[in-house]
């Protein structure tokens, strides 16, 4: 049986690191490419970090119920197609789906099956740090992510299991454990 697994945690924290590494060493497990309508940051593929929308488009494909979740996030729209999910589990592909919190837990009321996976940081400080040393955001959108950050921290405590992300081996390594134990 292929599994679900939904990873979310606070911008900045690391889990697209995390993620990346555990699916170096992991090549099996599928990473899902959600939809979104915010800009692309340099280096990003149309179909491979996500499927660059606009606003019109998405607006579409929510009415045509299209999404598994969608959410909003910082101003932007993100969203899981339904086709996506289905196609890997079809396939019996492992699938991660890396979502906001709020869209995690609306994959878990449809799909309670899935299995939520928060990854915190080691500090709020260290967050914020991180989240100004990336240099691919404005103020306003690092103010509006932080504004954020006390939301997902609440709703992490209904997620599966948690994650410290103090360096990214042991975060890796923690993944491990979690996905060995779903198996
Ligand atoms: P970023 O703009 O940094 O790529 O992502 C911002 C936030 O949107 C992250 O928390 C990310 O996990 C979340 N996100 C990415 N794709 C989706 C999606 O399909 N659905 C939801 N609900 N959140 C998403």
């Amino acid at each position: 049986m292929s599994k679900l697994f939904v990873i979310s945690g606070s911008s900045g924290v690391g889990k697209g690191t995390v993620i990346k590494e555990f699916l170096k060493k992991h090549p099996d497990y599928k990473l899902s490419v959600s939809c979104t309508t915010r800009p692309k940051r340099e280096g990003e593929i149309h179909g491979v970090n996500y499927f660059f929308l606009s606003p019109e488009e998405f607006k579409e494909s929510v009415s045509n119920n299209d999404f598994l979740e969608w959410a909003e996030f910082s101003g932007n729209h993100y969203g899981t197609k339904k086709d996506f999910v289905q196609n890997c589990l079809n396939n019996n592909e492992d699938l991660i789906l890396e979502i906001d919190t709020k869209g995690a837990l609306n994959v878990k009321n449809l799909m309670p099956e899935a299995v939520l996976i928060f990854i915190l940081p080691p500090s709020l400080e260290e967050l914020e740090a991180r989240l100004r040393g990336r240099h691919t955001e404005s103020e306003e959108a690092i103010q509006k992510r932080l504004a954020s950050i006390k939301t997902e921290i609440e709703n992490s405590k209904k997620f599966d299991y948690k994650v410290i992300n103090d360096t990214v081996e042991n975060a890796v390594k923690q993944l491990e454990n979690i996905m060995e134990k779903s198996a």
